[in-house]
């Protein structure tokens, strides 16, 4: 690449009067971070751009300070192209060969867009990143969505008399929103920022452009100017946030992914004469039942030790010694419940609980529904995530033999937020 230097001028002047925010929206946070800082972050860390300028209003240096700390900045005009005009002068009798020219309101550039537009500057004296556009274009006037109005807004807008009832009529079968000419897309680019062009050519653009004229990019000055300009491929990342709703969509995207952990339990308890007989939180009726320290549900144990396994938190054994007199003939939904509520704790959510019993006796079958509702009912989870199985043993082993009941479940649990991964 030829000499002298490339920098990257953030155009970052907006006064916010549209977005109808207290705070401009370059300086609006995502993620955490103010929206102009994004890109200020990304563009000073390309190893293709020397030095990073961010253009701001009059009298926002300390927002553009809170934002990013002390950076350097020049301050902008009324209007983009003012700004735009200011930075470049501001620029002007230094080394300065290379500039790209970015819009603040596109806060995530990817690298390799910046690499494509620079490497390009050799053809030409300017190049920009282009989308194709893919939807169906056309001519015509949306009709704006009905505003938002309550019921009692709205029965007094059927009323005969209402002096509100013409506007109806207006919004729900006025002209607008007809159809027009579909026109064709071949061809047609959506065109994104940065924008990048040799430094004289872009300045003296500039300088020719009508004052009384404005531009909504710089590309289209620097045609003016006789230049070319070169269309490289775009990223959907650059897309302009100009809606609430794009703020929403920019701070999801920055949100970590949730993460979903899943771990096992297993559980054994002695069949025995003269016991009752639960499982899955529901009583069976049943010549024999559990037996153990506590009422002995083997269904609800192996959850409660999938759940604990979750956030790596021992066993049931641990939560619950079987020494402790507190929990003789103790009802296992509380084991289950403190369980959750340890992975709820950590900052998680059950999300989904299959549960298999091994026995020869009981029947299960008639009992699945019954144990899967209060299974839900107490991790708070629909039926529909309660999946229970049973299956014998072929008669092998204790199982088989009618000595015990085992059962094995395994949990997966949805967390969110986790910073210490
Ligand atoms: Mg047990």
């Amino acid at each position: 690449m030829e000499q002298g230097t490339t920098v990257a001028l953030i155009v970052a002047a907006g006064r916010g009067e549209r977005s109808g925010q207290a705070l401009p929206k370059q300086f609006a946070r995502i993620g955490g971070t103010a929206m102009v800082a994004h890109s200020h972050r990304a563009l000073a860390a390309h190893p293709g751009i020397d030095r990073v300028v961010v253009v701001i209003g009059s009298g926002q240096q300390d927002l553009l300070r809170a934002a990013i700390g002390d950076v350097e900045w020049v301050e902008g005009g009324v209007t983009r192209r003012e700004s735009v005009a200011r930075g470049l002068a501001y620029l002007g009798g230094s080394d300065v060969a290379r500039v790209l020219i970015h819009d603040a309101a596109r806060p995530f550039v990817p690298g390799t867009v910046v690499g494509r537009l620079l490497a390009a500057l050799d053809k030409a004296a300017g190049a920009v990143p282009a989308l194709p556009v893919s939807d169906t274009l056309a001519r015509g006037t949306v009709t704006p969505p009905t505003p938002f109005v309550s019921s009692e807004v709205e029965k007094r807008l059927q009323a005969p008399s209402s002096r509100f009832s013409t506007s109806l009529e207006t919004n729900g079968s006025g002209s607008s929103g007809i159809l027009g000419e579909v026109v064709s897309r071949d061809n047609l680019h959506r065109i994104q920022t940065p924008q990048v062009f040799r430094f004289d050519a872009i300045l003296n653009a500039h300088r020719a452009w009508p004052a009384d004229s404005e531009a909504t990019d710089d590309a289209q000055i620097a045609r003016a100017s006789g230049h070319d300009v070169i269309l490289v491929q775009g990223d959907n990342m650059l897309e302009k946030l100009t809606y609430p709703s794009d703020f929403a969509e920019a701070e999801a995207r920055m949100t970590p992914a949730p993460e979903y952990r899943t771990a096992s339990g297993y559980d054994v308890h002695r069949l025995a004469a003269g016991e009752e007989l639960w499982l899955g939180g529901v009583h069976i009726p049943h010549d024999k039942g559990l037996s153990g320290h506590s009422d002995a549900d083997v269904a609800l144990h192996a959850i409660t030790d999938a759940l604990l396994g979750t956030i790596a938190a021992g066993d049931i054994g641990l939560h619950f010694p079987p020494s402790d007199p507190k929990w003789k003939g103790a009802d296992s939904a509380q084991f289950l419940q403190h369980a959750a509520s340890l992975v709820e704790a950590e900052g998680g959510r059950v999300t989904f609980v299959d549960l298999t019993i091994i026995c020869e006796a009981p029947k299960i079958g008639p009992h699945r529904d019954a144990m899967r509702a209060r299974i839900g009912d107490l991790l708070r989870l629909p039926v529909a995530r309660v999946s229970i199985k049973a299956t014998t043993t072929e008669r092998l082993g204790f199982t088989g033999r009618g000595e015990g009941i085992a059962a094995q479940a395994v949990a997966t649990v949805r967390f969110s937020g986790v910073s210490s991964i």
